[in-house]
C-alpha cells in the first residue's frame, strides 16, 4: 500500500496548511491557490489537475483518518473543500475545544436546525433551548459567546440572528447526522446531499425536499413550477440566492 502512496510536494504541504487554515475554501480559491502553490514551488502545474493534486494529499492523509472532502454548500449551491476528521464524526471530536455544557448546547442547536422546516434555528430557540441542559446550565451571556465562537469556528453560519450548519459541519458531521436523525432528514431531490435549508413540496403524499440554491436553479425560467417528483405545482415562492456568507479568512 505505501509503495502506491504519491509523495507530498512543498505544493502539497502549501496547500494543506491553507486550507487547514481556513478550515473551508470554495472550488473557486481551491484551483487559484492550486495554481498559486505549484508557482511559488517551481513545480509542474496542471491547469485540470486539481483532483490528482488532491488525491495525493488525500493518500497521506488516510492513515491519520483526515480527508479533503468536497462538498455542496446549501448557500450558494457552489462546491468546496474542507479537512475532515473521517474516524470520529459524532460532536465529541470536537471535545477538544468544548467543553461538555458546550456540546450539549450545540446538539440542541443541530437537533432544532434537523427539526425545522427551514434548516435554520433563531437565537431566541437556542437560547429558550438550553433551559432543559443535563449539564451544568450555560448563562445567556455563555450561550450567546459559544454562538459566537461556533460561527468564528465555522460550524454554524448566522444571517439576522437565524443560525444554520456550515458546509464544513455538514461535510464532517453527515454520518452522524444521518444516523441520529435517520427518520427526520431528508436528502435534496436535485443533488441527493443532506437537505436541511431547503423547500418541501407541498403535497402531503409527496413532501420531496429541495434546497433553495438548487431550487433557484430548478426553477430558473419555468412559468408554472411542478414538482419534479409528483408533478403538482410548486406554489412555494422560487427562493433567490445570493453570496455565500463563509468567506476565506484573510
Ligand atoms: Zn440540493
Ligand atoms: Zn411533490
Amino acid at each position: 500500500m505505501s509503495q502506491s502512496r504519491a509523495a507530498m510536494r512543498d505544493s502539497h504541504r502549501r496547500f494543506l496548511q491553507t486550507v487547514m487554515y481556513n478550515g473551508i475554501v470554495s472550488e473557486q480559491l481551491a484551483k487559484s491557490l492550486h495554481q498559486h502553490c505549484c508557482e511559488t514551488h517551481h513545480e509542474q502545474y496542471v491547469a485540470d489537475g486539481l483532483d490528482d493534486f488532491i488525491g495525493v494529499i488525500n493518500s497521506q492523509l488516510q492513515p491519520v483518518f483526515m480527508n479533503l472532502r468536497k462538498g455542496l454548500s446549501e448557500d450558494d449551491a457552489m462546491q468546496y473543500y474542507a479537512l475532515v476528521n473521517t474516524a470520529e464524526t459524532h460532536v465529541t471530536r470536537m471535545s477538544s475545544d468544548y467543553n461538555d455544557s458546550e456540546l450539549e448546547v450545540f446538539k440542541k442547536v443541530i437537533d432544532l436546525i434537523v427539526g425545522s422546516d427551514t434548516g435554520t434555528a433563531s437565537s431566541t430557540d437556542i437560547l429558550n433551548s438550553t433551559d432543559a441542559l443535563q449539564t451544568k446550565k450555560l448563562k445567556k451571556s455563555e450561550t450567546e459567546h459559544l454562538l459566537d465562537r461556533l460561527v468564528l469556528e465555522k460550524w454554524l453560519n448566522e444571517k439576522r440572528g437565524d443560525y444554520s450548519l456550515s458546509t464544513r459541519c455538514i461535510l464532517e458531521m453527515e454520518p452522524y447526522i444521518l444516523t441520529m436523525y435517520a427518520d427526520q432528514v431528508k436528502m435534496c431531490h436535485i443533488c441527493h446531499n443532506i437537505a436541511l435549508q431547503s423547500q418541501m413540496c407541498e403535497n402531503p403524499l409527496c413532501g420531496i425536499k429541495i434546497h433553495n440554491p438548487c431550487a433557484a436553479k430548478y426553477f430558473k425560467g419555468r412559468r408554472e413550477p411542478k414538482c419534479p417528483a409528483c408533478n403538482e405545482v410548486w406554489s412555494l415562492e422560487i427562493p433567490v440566492v445570493g453570496p455565500s456568507p463563509s468567506q476565506p479568512r484573510r
